[in-house]
């Protein structure tokens, strides 16, 4: 990966930047829909589980119908 650390120099068109970005609003999205969910009570939260990490969320874009 060409990348430099953080991404702080990357390109605006570099694609591991694009993606990165992409994980990112996947992931807030995923925490608001929790938040709405749970109300952030913290035992609710606990029940609701883990919400998708950047792993999962890479394995998503692999292969997404097995995602599911
Ligand atoms: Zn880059």
């Amino acid at each position: 990966m060409p990348c430099s650390p953080g991404m702080r120099r990357c390109r605006l068109s570099c694609q591991h930047r694009q993606m990165v970005q992409d994980y990112r609003l996947a992931r807030h999205a995923a925490e608001l829909a929790r938040e709405t969910a749970t109300g952030g009570y913290a035992a609710e939260v606990a029940d609701y589980g883990p919400i998708v990490t950047f792993k999962a969320w890479l394995q998503q874009l692999a292969a997404p119908s097995e995602a599911a």
